[in-house]
């Protein structure tokens, strides 16, 4: 009787230790980041996918030798195949945090505040690099917004109120650009507005090949900070300079021609739409920057490129 009250509670123990090794070693995956479930906008739910458990962890009492295993989960999401062909499902390979654009790594929004500002007091308050430094300029008006920004839009120059209060897109052109993300049900904080050339061009003209090519470093360098997963040009200048063609004659480029399409800007998917101030004279293409927009976070958050 009591050899048999002694191998029932034995196995009692090991069934508790088999439950409790599973416990802990779900849990210290999940703490590592690796789920066995993710989330699929293919099909707006959550799948499961099997998971397979290392050897060590069908003995009771060996958990650390579990939890060092590295479980095999299978199958993966490759969130750039066609919905629907099962294409995007392989075994064998870990799955990965859904990105808009493969192969993207978004650096520490700390890290990327500091090494901004370090690029800010680099360029200085007092700079002198280009021309527009003797024509007229007030402040350098350098970029604003969140560090970690997944949309970054970018205009061609700043403005008479920019100029006065040192930040970009706050004039009539700004506000309207600001009512339209929030329109859109996002916040203007949640991303980062800046410009080729960081001084005014005198009355507001557009910025000279040689100003653009040499402040055009500085956004340059903004954009590799940041990698953001979206560049949003904003109007004909931003777009041919983003696009490359900084010193090709604007005549026959135009944004109605070529927005819509999404293609690479150092790591970073690149929309154009028109400039704000264009919807100030021309109201009724504000549905078509509406739709960009959305198009923007929408990529920005993992939606593939039409
Ligand atoms: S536009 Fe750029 S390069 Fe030119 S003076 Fe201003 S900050 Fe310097």
């Amino acid at each position: 009787m009591a050899g048999d009250e002694s191998s029932g509670r034995n196995a009692i123990l090991s069934l508790l230790g088999s439950i409790k090794a599973l416990v802990m070693f779900e849990s210290e995956n999940c703490l590592h980041g690796v789920t066995p479930s993710v989330w699929d906008d293919r099909v707006g739910a959550q799948v499961k996918h099997r998971v397979e458990l290392p050897d060590a962890i069908q003995k009771p009492g060996s958990v650390k030798a579990a939890a060092r295993q590295a479980p095999v989960i299978s199958p993966s999401l490759n969130l750039f195949d066609a919905p629907g062909s099962g294409a995007g499902l392989r075994a064998g390979t870990p799955v990965v945090e859904k990105k808009s654009h493969p192969g993207r790594e978004r650096p520490d929004p700390e890290k990327t505040a500091a090494s901004l500002e370090a690029l800010r007091l680099e360029i200085g308050e007092n700079c002198r690099r280009c021309p527009l430094a003797g024509l007229g300029r007030k402040r350098v008006v350098f970029g604003v917004g969140n560090p970690g920004a997944d949309v970054v839009f970018v205009g061609e120059g700043p403005g008479e109120d920019e100029d006065r209060q040192g930040e970009p897109f706050v004039g009539k052109a700004g506000q309207l650009l600001t009512r339209m993300i929030v329109k859109i049900g996002r916040k203007r904080n949640e991303v980062y507005i800046c410009n080729i050339v960081k001084c005014r061009p005198p009355g507001n003209r557009e910025p000279a090949v040689e100003e653009k090519k040499i402040c055009g470093k500085f956004l340059e360098r903004q954009i590799d900070l940041i990698k953001p997963r979206v560049v949003v040009a904003l109007g004909k200048t931003a777009a041919m300079y983003l696009k490359g063609m900084f010193d090709v004659p604007p005549a026959g480029f135009s944004i109605g021609k070529h927005r819509g399409s999404v293609e690479d800007y150092r790591g970073s998917m690149l929309l154009l739409t028109y400039h704000p101030s264009y919807l100030l004279r021309s109201p009724s293409a504000s549905g078509m920057v509406e739709d960009d927009l959305k198009k923007a976070f929408s990529l920005a958050a993992g939606d593939r490129p039409a």
